[in-house]
């Protein structure tokens, strides 16, 4: 094994540019985040480590919009933009619908240049440049070399609390026992050609002859519209996709289950079907969560908790694929919760806010609160209250959270059954 050994590495690095708000991760917490805070009038640079943006949604091919019971804010805007024959008249209504992830890509593209965000692709965050409790700037690798990044407000949406975790801020990962995350899962496409397609299985792939020998043990497919193309959410591969060792795995693992399950498919009612697209790399369903000043618990989810300082309101399922290597899946239904602004906020740093699926909460809590939906409502608050931290020269941890219900309000995100708050 090779000695571990350890290297400062120091370097000079230029400053690309600089912007009020800087968002880390392009996904939907991200691409929120970076329109709220462009939209209270800063200037805002958002940072994405792939050329696309959405994040799981389109760079993993999800898909599908999970319902939450609150169709709100940014993320009812844009489905009133994308997918207005599913808009609700009312916000408290259940929709889950399944997209192009093409067209979202191509929406989003566009959506950040009307907003007058910047984005710039290709750029991995790597590390942060921090004084005292305040971080001055992020280090990232471009397309010319690192670079830095100032601005007066982070916001970490990567998925994976990196820019949180760098800054100094406690994280967890996986389940409170033994630290396993929710399997990865690579996402594909079937299209219907009206015609007899010939199996084919490829070398290294496996003989699925029956349900019980699929990866996850059962189907899980949908057909969109009347177009023929089949979503397929069928591969599992268990590990933490914040590791190495479990990516580099679950990349080669995950593509020989797909071919193996198109095969599976294509002896077993989809004989017509062939394989029209693999998402650009698996998908990540839980890696890091930070601890911020508040975590939120699955007391909280199965008992509908409700918070004075709420952001963001949901009633998805918990819904856990199973860390272990089993075929089960966990799905308990919830009536509805809030989760408050304190789980985007580390009590580290005074600048930084973390939005989307790696907030601060417990392995169940957080299986209930990662789909797109909420993601997309954590990130508008967080770019909302970063706007404010600017406005009013404070710290993330004192953001006057009456103004910022009224911004969240001002800006057509409605919150609900404001009762009996805790
Ligand atoms: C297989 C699978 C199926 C799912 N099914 C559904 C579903 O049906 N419906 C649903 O609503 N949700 C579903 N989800 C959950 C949902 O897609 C994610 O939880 C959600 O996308 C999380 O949003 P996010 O913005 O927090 O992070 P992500 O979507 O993970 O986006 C993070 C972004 O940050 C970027 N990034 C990461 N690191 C860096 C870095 N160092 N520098 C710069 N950029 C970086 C990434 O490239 C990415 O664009 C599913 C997830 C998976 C994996």
């Amino acid at each position: 094994m090779t000695e571990q050994r350890t290297y400062d590495f120091q370097r000079q690095i230029k400053t690309y540019e600089r912007a009020d708000v800087v968002v880390i991760g392009g996904g939907p917490a991200g691409t929120a985040a970076a329109i709220a805070a462009a939209r209270c009038g800063r200037k805002v640079i958002l940072l994405e480590k792939s050329g696309q943006l959405g994040g799981m949604g389109t760079l993993g091919n999800v898909s599908i919009f999970m319902p939450i019971g609150n169709v709100t804010g940014i993320y009812r805007e844009l489905i009133g933009e994308v997918l207005a024959s599913y808009l609700p008249d009312d916000h408290d209504t259940s929709i889950a619908p399944q997209y192009s992830p093409f067209v979202l890509r191509q929406y989003l593209n566009e959506k950040m240049k009307k907003e007058g965000v910047e984005v710039i692709y290709h750029t991995e965050f790597i590390g942060v440049v921090k004084e005292g409790d305040q971080l001055q700037a992020v280090v990232a690798s471009t397309r010319e070399g690192l670079r830095a990044f100032e601005a007066a407000q982070f916001i970490d949406c990567t998925g994976d609390a990196r820019v949180a975790i760098d800054s100094g801020v406690p994280h967890t990962s996986g389940r409170e026992q033994d630290g396993l995350t929710q399997p990865m899962t690579l996402m594909f496409m079937m299209q219907n050609t009206g015609k007899p397609v010939k199996p084919f299985l490829p070398e290294g792939c496996y003989y699925y002859e029956k349900v019980s020998d699929l990866p996850q043990g059962r189907h899980l497919y949908w057909e969109r519209g009347e177009d023929g193309q089949l979503l397929v959410n069928m591969t599992r591969v268990k590990g933490n996709g914040a590791t190495i060792k479990d990516t580099n795995y679950a990349e080669t693992e995950a593509l020989r289950q797909v071919f193996s399950i198109v095969h599976y498919l294509q002896r077993n009612g989809f004989e017509t079907y062939t394989l029209s697209h693999v998402a650009n790399q698996v998908g990540v369903r839980e890696t890091n969560q930070i601890r911020g000043l508040y975590t939120l618990t699955e007391q909280d989810v199965v008992s509908g908790r409700r918070f004075a300082d709420v952001v963001a309101q949901t009633n998805y399922e918990i819904d856990i694929h199973s860390p272990d290597g089993s075929k089960t899946t966990d799905e308990r239904h919830v009536s509805g919760y809030d989760i408050p602004y304190r789980c985007m906020v580390p009590a580290e740093v005074t600048n930084l806010l973390v939005a989307g699926r790696s907030i601060s909460a417990t392995h169940v809590a957080m299986s209930s609160m990662r789909v797109q939906p909420t993601c997309y409502a954590l990130g508008q608050a967080a770019g909302i209250a970063a706007s404010i931290a600017i406005e009013d020269a404070c710290d993330v941890r004192s953001v006057a959270i009456e103004k910022l219900h009224a911004r969240l309000q001002a800006s057509d995100v409605r919150l609900y059954k404001p009762a009996a708050y805790v």
